[in-house]
C-alpha cells in the first residue's frame, strides 16, 4: 500500500532536499551548550551516525554564534557532513549580525515568529534575519510553537472572533492563530525577497489531537514543505506513543516532509533515541527503510527463560550496529526483515515469512531451534551457541543476498528473519 503525499515545494538544504518527491527526512536537535564546540560537535556526530539527516543546534548567544564555525570544522574533521540548522529566537538578529561567520556556515535558519520581538521591533528584527538568509542563500524554517505564540496576533484573532455571530471556542482560535502566524510570517518573508522555495513551515503543539487538526489545516492552506513534530512530547514511552500517534495519522494522510521526535531524555540517557524512534515510525509505516527490522513475538507462559528476549535484543542491536558498514557494502540490506518468535505456536509460521527465521523452543518443547531461510527450513540449531551460530547465518545471508552490484537480483519472496524462543 502506498501513501499519497501532499504536494509541496521542494527546499534544498545543503545536499538534502525537504519536500517535493524527496523522502521524508529525519531531524534531531542537540541539548549541549553550543558555546562548548567540542561537546556540541560530538553530539551532532552521534546524532548523524544514528541516522539524523539534519541536526539543529540552539544559537542563543553571540558566543554560541561564534562557535558555529568551530563546530562545523570539527564535524568536517570527523567526516560528518550532516547539514546544521541554527535555532534562533529573541536575539537572532543580533547574533547573525555580530557573528557573521555563523550566518555563512549554517545550512538553514529556524526562526520562531512568536519570539522575534514585539511591537514595532518585531518586523524590523524578523526582516533583518530574513535579509541574512537572502544574502547567504539559506533556507528558513518558520517554526511556530504553541508555547510562544505571537501574543499580538492571538489578541487580534480573539478580538475578531468575539465579533462573529457564532464565535469559535478559544482552543480553535489558538489553533487558527498558529496557522495564521506561520502563513503570515511566510508571506512577509516572501515580500522581503526570500524565495518561496526556501521556506519550510512548522506549527508545533504538545497535544496529539491539536497537532493533527493544525497540520491538516496548514497543509490544506499552503504548498510549503512542512516539518512535523509534537513539541514537548515527554519522556520514555509517553513521548514515543504521543509522537507516534500524532505523526502516524498525519503521515498516513501524506502530510509531513521531515520529522523530529522531541523526546525528553532520561537523566544521562542517550540523545540518539529520538533519531531511532523517528526512523522506526517511518519504517514501520512502510514510508522508508533504514535498518533491518526484527519481528518478535511478545513471549508468554510458554517462554519461561529470558533467552528468547536476549537473543531478540542481541540480533536487533547487531543489525543496527552493522548498518554503517553494511549500508555502503550491501545495498538494499535495510529492507531485510528479521522475526523473533517464542515457541512452536506461531514460530515456524512467522519464521517462514521472514528472510531468515529461527524458532526457539518453548517450555516442554524439544530444545532445538530450526532456522528458516527464504521460507525453507535449512538447519536446526541446538546447544550453547545458538545465538552465535544464528548470527553467523544472518551475516552470510547478508553477504550473499546483498552483495554490491546484486541489487537487480530479485528476492524470491518477501522475507523476514524470525527467531522463536528457546527455553532451557
Ligand atoms: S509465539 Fe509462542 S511464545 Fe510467542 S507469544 Fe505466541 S505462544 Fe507465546
Amino acid at each position: 500500500m502506498t501513501v499519497s503525499r501532499r504536494a509541496s515545494r521542494p527546499v534544498r538544504v545543503a545536499d538534502q532536499v525537504i519536500g517535493g518527491d524527496a523522502p521524508i527526512l529525519v531531524q534531531s536537535m542537540t541539548n549541549t551548550d553550543t558555546e562548548d564546540a567540542k561537546a556540541t560537535a560530538d553530539q551532532v556526530a552521534a546524532l548523524a551516525r544514528a541516522g539524523s539527516e539534519i541536526v539543529r543546534i540552539t544559537v542563543n548567544t553571540i558566543e554560541a554564534g561564534r562557535q558555529v564555525p568551530e563546530i562545523r570544522k570539527r564535524l568536517d574533521a570527523m567526516g560528518v557532513k550532516v547539514p546544521l540548522v541554527g535555532d534562533f529566537h529573541f536575539n537572532g538578529h543580533k547574533i547573525l549580525a555580530q557573528a557573521p561567520d555563523c550566518a555563512v556556515v549554517l545550512d538553514k535558519y529556524r526562526i520562531n515568529p512568536g519570539n522575534v520581538g514585539h511591537g514595532t521591533k518585531r518586523d524590523e528584527q524578523f526582516s533583518s534575519m530574513i535579509e541574512k538568509a537572502i544574502e547567504h542563500n539559506k533556507p528558513v524554517r518558520i517554526g511556530v510553537n504553541w508555547g510562544s505564540l505571537d501574543p499580538e496576533l492571538l489578541a487580534r484573532l480573539m478580538d475578531e472572533n468575539g465579533k462573529l455571530a457564532r464565535p469559535l471556542e478559544a482552543d480553535a482560535v489558538m489553533r487558527e492563530a498558529l496557522v495564521v502566524s506561520a502563513l503570515e510570517s511566510a508571506a512577509q518573508a516572501v515580500k522581503w525577497g526570500l524565495p518561496a522555495d526556501r521556506i519550510i513551515l512548522s506549527c508545533k503543539v504538545s497535544a496529539v489531537q491539536d497537532l493533527i487538526k493544525v497540520y491538516r489545516d496548514l497543509g490544506a492552506r499552503c504548498d510549503y514543505a512542512l516539518h512535523l513534530g509534537l513539541t514537548e512530547a515527554g519522556m520514555g514511552s509517553k513521548g514515543i506513543v504521543a509522537s507516534t500517534a500524532a505523526m502516524g495519522v498525519l503521515l498516513q494522510e501524506g502530510i509531513g516532509d521531515t520529522i523530529r521526535v522531541s523526546l525528553t531524555p532520561e537523566p544521562n540517557g542517550d540523545r540518539t533515541k529520538e533519531v531511532i524512534v523517528a526512523q522506526e515510525i517511518l519504517q514501520t509505516m512502510g514510508l522508508r527503510s533504514f535498518t533491518p527490522m526484527v519481528t518478535a513475538c511478545p513471549g508468554c507462559g510458554r517462554t519461561t527463560s529470558t533467552y528468547f528476549q536476549e537473543l531478540a535484543e542481541r540480533i536487533q542491536s547487531y543489525l543496527r550496529n552493522q548498518m554503517p558498514v553494511w549500508k555502503a557494502q550491501h545495498p538494499g540490506v535495510e529492507d531485510l526483515h528479521v522475526a523473533v518468535m517464542g515457541c512452536v505456536v506461531n514460530g515456524p509460521g512467522e519464521s517462514k515469512l521472514a528472510d531468515i527465521g529461527i524458532s526457539l523452543p518453548g517450555s516442554g518443547e524439544k530444545p532445538v531451534a530450526p532456522v528458516y531461510v527464504d521460507g525453507e527450513k535449512t538447519v536446526t540449531l541446538k546447544g550453547d551457541r545458538i545465538a552465535e551460530e544464528f548470527q553467523a547465518i544472518v551475516e552470510e545471508y547478508v553477504r550473499t543476498r546483498y552483495a554490491a552490484g546484486a541489487q537487480a537480483q530479485s528476492k524470491p519472496r518477501k522475507k523476514t528473519i524470525a527467531i522463536q524462543a528457546v527455553d532451557s
